[in-house]
């Protein structure tokens, strides 16, 4: 019988009869698929995780965050994002992040409402001058791509491709004016270098912007601000904070093109505007209304980094994640990373294969039913894996548990 084949449309005005517990409701013989493929399995408690939460986004956030938003909530949510309550939140997120950056004095922070696809959007409009170069090597760096491509007042941008599970290199081009990478692509768990690209002219004598999309890859992975223009990622990741927010690291260089764009009697969106974002960041607030919670939630989370010890503390945390997970999976006699050259293989988001003897799909079921969350590969790469966010916030011992959780499962799947 198949699933559909039960649903039982109840008349109007009666009472939908509860669902018996899965253990009554499966006698053997008449198995329902989605109850019988998840194994009844039950990690010993002495094996799991502190916490959970291993998603690439929306990712973990830190308990002690949500606590202070709640003490701080009848004097901070639901008053204006115009007064200096939030203005005094946006203002130290800002300088948190100039100094967790190292930012040089003339590089500016700028911030806007939509999150990072948003910013992709506002960046074909606001930074690509005419041609832009795309190292399209997953999910996310090809949608960039593909916004600059689809953008009527540009010239076809140059798209350098590579095979999932590694990253291509930007090649120097005099026609090309912005240069975007990727510091972490979070659908495959490969991480490459920001630099600028060999040979390519520094913006101030008519090179290219280096544009570089570090929306998993922020606050988890070293970056050196004099090898790029932008530097643009959103909360939900590294800043275990929510969704819906764009933020943009800006150098001299990026802050004249935006500039010089904007007087250049273009067509821009109000919203997708760079100029306006610019001006509003500057006086601490956002061109439109933000969502205060996500600003409070990324101040705290920003504080606490560098409060810790700032870049070196929270790449730390994820250089010892990765290096436990890495470790585990060389050790393993049925996982693999799945990026084969091991520079490459992300601190952040790691992806392990998995023999075809064992379906990863059950063993993130079984995890899931014991409330280890989001393990799942990205859908799109449609491989036997899983994807494991390392996140600063995520405990590097909670990963360690995650790996003998996962030899327990794969055990007793037997
Ligand atoms: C999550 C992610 C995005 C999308 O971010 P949104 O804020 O959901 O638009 C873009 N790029 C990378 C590398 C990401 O990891």
């Amino acid at each position: 019988m198949t699933p559909e084949a039960r649903v039982e449309v109840a008349p109007l005005g009666t009472t939908l009869p509860v669902r018996p517990p899965v253990s009554m409701a499966m006698p053997m013989g008449d198995m329902i698929p989605y109850v019988t493929d998840t194994p009844d399995i039950t990690i010993p408690a002495n094996l799991l995780p502190a916490d959970g939460r291993f998603g690439s986004g929306p990712s973990k956030v830190r308990p002690e965050a949500v606590a202070a938003l709640a003490g701080a909530a009848s004097r901070y949510l639901g008053t204006s994002h115009r007064q200096q309550t939030v203005k005094s939140v946006v203002g130290s997120l800002r300088s948190g992040l100039r100094d967790l950056f190292s930012l040089p004095g003339d590089y500016e922070v700028m911030l806007g409402n939509g999150g990072t696809t948003c910013f992709w959007d506002a960046a074909t409009f606001g930074l690509i001058e005419t041609k832009s170069q795309h190292l399209s090597f997953g999910e996310f760096s090809s949608k960039f791509a593909k916004a600059a491509a689809d953008a009527p007042h540009l010239s076809d941008p140059d798209i350098v491709t590579s095979e999932a599970g590694t990253h291509p290199d930007a090649v120097a081009r005099d026609d090309v004016d912005l240069y975007a990478l990727t510091h972490n692509e979070t659908s495959t768990g490969v991480m490459m270098p920001v630099t600028r690209p060999a040979g390519a002219a520094p913006p101030d004598q008519g090179g290219g912007l280096v544009a570089v999309d570090a929306t998993s890859g922020a606050g988890g992975l070293r970056v050196d601000p004099s090898q790029f223009d932008v530097y643009y990622f959103a909360p939900q990741k590294c800043f275990g904070s929510d969704g819906g927010l764009w933020v943009a690291l800006l150098s001299p260089a990026a802050q004249e093109r935006i500039a010089r764009i904007g007087a250049s009697g273009r067509w821009v969106p109000a919203f997708l505007d760079l100029a306006i974002a610019l001006d509003n960041s500057k006086l601490d607030q956002t061109y439109n209304t933000p969502a205060l919670a996500t600003l409070f939630l990324f101040d705290d989370q920003v504080r606490w980094m560098n409060e810790q010890g700032g870049m070196a503390f929270s790449t730390g945390r994820c250089d010892r994640s990765a290096e436990l997970l890495y470790s585990w999976a060389e050790a393993s006699s049925f996982a693999t990373p799945f990026v084969t050259r091991p520079a490459d293989r992300s601190r952040v988001v790691g992806t392990i294969d998995f023999d075809p003897s064992i379906d990863a799909t059950v063993v993130a079921k079984v995890l899931r039913a014991n409330g280890i969350v989001d393990t799942e590969p990205y859908r799109k790469l449609g491989r036997n894996q899983l994807r494991i966010a390392m996140f600063p916030t995520i405990d590097p011992e909670d990963v360690a548990a995650l790996c003998g959780c996962i030899n327990h499962v794969v055990g007793a799947l037997g």
